[in-house]
C-alpha cells in the first residue's frame, strides 16, 4: 500500500499535449478517481501509472521507488478495464488464476486465493463457466478478482462500470468501494461520470485538456470549484454561471448582470478583492438547488436575487427542475422540491441565492 505520485508529467504523441505538467498526489489507501470529458488525458495518465506508456517527460513515484522507467510487470499494479478482457478460451476460474500461474505459485496457495477472492466478490458458483457463460457484471467482478490476486500495491480501473447496466452499476459501485476499504488498496479509477465520482472518490482529481484544474474531496469540489470548467462540468444540472459587471451605484457596491433585474448585495470581503485587483468583468455562479423562489422580495432578502419568468417545469418525482428566463434571454436551471407545485409555466418569480451559496 503506498501513495502514488505524479511529479511535473506530459505525455505527447507528437506535438499533440495529452498529458500536460501533471502533478498530483494519490494518498496511499484510499479511492481516488480522475474525473473529465471524453479527450481530457485521464486513460493516458492511468496508462503512465500502469507503465504501458512512459512520460514524455517528469517522473513517477510509488512511494519512495521511483517508477518512471519500471515495466508494467515490474509495478505490481492491478488494471481493470472497460471491455473486461477475460481470456475466453478460459474457465472463470483460469483467469483468476492466471497471473499466479504465471509466477509459478503452487496449486494449493493459488486455490486458496482464488476461492478466497471468489468469495469476496460473490462469484463462487461461477469458478467452471467460461466467460460467454456470464452476465457482464460477473464478468467485471472476475476481472477484478484477477487484478486482485497478485495483492497488487496499487489498483487501476480505467471505466470498468460504464459497459454495465445502470442497476448493476449502482450494485458494482458500492461494492468497489467496500472491496478497496477492506483491503486497504491505493485505488485510481477513471471515469467521465461525475455522479460515480462523486459517489465513490475520496479524493477527485478534475481533468480538462490534458490539465488537472481541481484536486480534492467530492464536496469541496463540488461546493468550492476553483474554476468555471468545475462548476460548469460537477452536478446535474451543472452551477448557474452568469457574467456580470463590479460596480459601486448609490446603493453601495453590486454586481449588474447586463438586461436583466438582478441584484447582488456582494459581502464585504468579495468587494475589497474586486477592488484591490481593480477587477470589473466578473461571473457569478450559484448551483440549482441552493435557490429559494420568491413571488415578492422582503425587506430582508439577502444575497443574489434574480427575476424572470418560468419557462419549462419538468417534474422528475423526487424534484422538479425548472428553467427560469432572465430578461436578458439567459436561461437558468434550479431544482425545487415537487411540493411547491403552484408554480406554473409563465409565472414571474424572483430567485434568490443566499450569500453562502453563491460562486
Ligand atoms: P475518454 O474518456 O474518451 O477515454 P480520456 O480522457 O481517457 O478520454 P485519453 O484517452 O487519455 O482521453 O486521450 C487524451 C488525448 O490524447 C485524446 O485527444 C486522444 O486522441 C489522444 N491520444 C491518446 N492516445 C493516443 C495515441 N496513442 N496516439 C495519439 N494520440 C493519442
Amino acid at each position: 500500500m503506498v501513495d502514488v505520485y505524479l511529479e511535473n508529467v506530459t505525455k505527447r504523441f507528437g506535438k499533440f499535449v495529452a498529458v500536460d505538467r501533471v502533478t498530483i498526489k494519490f494518498p496511499d489507501s484510499l479511492f481516488s478517481v480522475i474525473l473529465g470529458p471524453s479527450g481530457s488525458g485521464k486513460t493516458t495518465t492511468l496508462y503512465l501509472l500502469a507503465g504501458i506508456y512512459k512520460p514524455t517527460e517528469g517522473k513517477i513515484y510509488f512511494g519512495d521507488r521511483d517508477v518512471t522507467d519500471l515495466p508494467p510487470k515490474d509495478r505490481n499494479v492491478g488494471l481493470v478495464f472497460q471491455n473486461y478482457a477475460l481470456y475466453p478460451h478460459m474457465t472463470v476460474y483460469e483467469n483468476i488464476a492466471f497471473p499466479l500461474k504465471l509466477k509459478k505459485v503452487p496449486k494449493r496457495k493459488i486455490d486458496e486465493k482464488v476461492n478466497e477472492l471468489a468469495r469476496l466478490l460473490g462469484i463462487e458458483e461461477l469458478l467452471e463457466r467460461y466467460p460467454s457463460q456470464i452476465s457482464g457484471g460477473q464478468q467485471q467482478r472476475v476481472a477484478l478478482a484477477r487484478a486482485l490476486i497478485k495483492e497488487p500495491d496499487v489498483l487501476l480501473l480505467d471505466e470498468p462500470l460504464s459497459n454495465l447496466d445502470a442497476l448493476i452499476r449502482l450494485r458494482l459501485r458500492s461494492e468497489l468501494k467496500r472491496i478497496q476499504r477492506k483491503l486497504g488498496i491505493t485505488a485510481i479509477h477513471v471515469t467521465h461520470d461525475q455522479v460515480e465520482a462523486m459517489s465513490m472518490g475520496d479524493i477527485i482529481v478534475v481533468f480538462n485538456k490534458g490539465k488537472v484544474q481541481q484536486i480534492g474531496k467530492p464536496q469541496e469540489v463540488y461546493n468550492k470549484p476553483k474554476n468555471l470548467f468545475v462548476a460548469g462540468f460537477l452536478g446535474n444540472p451543472p452551477a448557474n454561471l452568469l457574467k456580470g459587471e463590479f460596480k459601486e451605484s448609490v446603493e453601495g457596491p453590486l454586481i449588474e448582470i447586463e438586461g436583466t433585474y438582478a441584484y447582488y448585495d456582494l459581502p464585504l470581503n468579495i468587494v475589497k478583492v474586486l477592488k484591490d485587483n481593480n477587477i470589473r468583468d466578473v461571473v457569478i455562479g450559484f448551483r440549482p438547488e441552493n435557490v429559494e423562489i420568491l413571488f415578492e422580495p422582503e425587506d430582508e432578502t439577502k444575497g443574489l436575487l434574480l427575476y424572470g419568468e418560468v419557462y419549462t417545469l419538468e417534474p422528475l418525482g423526487r424534484e422538479v427542475i425548472a428553467t427560469v428566463s432572465l430578461a436578458n434571454g439567459a436561461l437558468i436551471k434550479i431544482i425545487l422540491p415537487p411540493k411547491l407545485s403552484e408554480i406554473k409555466v409563465g409565472d414571474l418569480v424572483y430567485v434568490n441565492v443566499p450569500n453562502d451559496y453563491v460562486m
